[in-house]
């Protein structure tokens, strides 16, 4: 059985998600603040975790900041009252891997989880592999990626963008290509999306974000990674 952590401090929410999520057959608990929610999640006990934002103790972007930084995988879903980019951009950027704006249909987070959770056994299957390009050494087996000697924080979907990227290397893969393997749904995301992920990568892991070498853009098609 699924394990997903809830670090939400809305009651009304806790009961009606707990009580959902726990009829679609998951295992819930709940941490109704941000300190709470980050010893809870730091256990490693589970296998996805809904993150609120604006949370007593420590805010959302704080506890998916220090649980990336504490080695914990699982795919972070956050939630926030507040709309806006900003918060979406800030979210990912910190290691969350998708973003909810409250108030949401119930079956649109029904399915987000249910397609983090399909990545994130997708990408844990055993792949004893390291790979070098540049500064970068990934580790396939680790889901660890060091740059000039220094650990680089990926959020699991650049990971697996990265990692396809790096599977199909010397190809030029359409945006559309990328949505549909890495991201594995289409519900309101557009290929402006990818473009997004594959920016934040070159400034991670690229010497020069402006000239990149080895993720290259293919003006009116796509992307590609190039060993050299
Ligand atoms: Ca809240």
């Amino acid at each position: 059985m699924k394990k997903i952590l809830l670090v939400e401090d809305e009651e009304g929410l806790i009961l009606t998600l707990t009580d959902r999520l726990t009829s679609e057959g998951y295992e819930v608990e709940s941490a109704t603040d941000g300190d709470i929610g980050l010893s809870r999640g730091l256990t490693g006990a589970f296998d996805l975790i809904l993150l609120d934002i604006m949370l007593p103790g420590r805010s959302g972007f704080d506890v998916c900041r220090r649980l990336r930084q504490g080695g914990i995988p699982a795919p972070i879903l956050m939630l926030t009252a507040r709309g806006g980019v900003v918060d979406k951009v800030e979210g990912l950027q910190i290691g969350a891997d998708d973003y909810m704006a409250k108030p949401f249909e119930m079956a649109e987070l029904l399915a987000r989880i249910e397609a983090l959770l399909r990545r994130a056994i997708a990408w844990a299957k055993p792949a004893p592999e390291t790979f070098r390009f540049g500064a970068v050494t990934l580790d396939f087996t680790k889901t660890e990626v060091i740059k000039d000697g220094q650990p680089v924080i990926l959020s699991a979907r650049e990971f697996q963008l990265l990692r396809y990227l790096i599977e199909n290397r010397g190809k030029t893969l359409t945006r559309e290509e990328l949505l549909e393997k890495v991201w594995g749904y289409d519900a309101s995301l557009f290929t402006r999306t990818v473009d997004v992920h594959m920016a934040w990568l070159r400034q991670k892991l690229e010497l020069n974000p402006k000239a990149p070498e080895h993720l290259l853009t293919i003006r009116g098609v796509g992307y590609k990674f190039a060993e050299a």
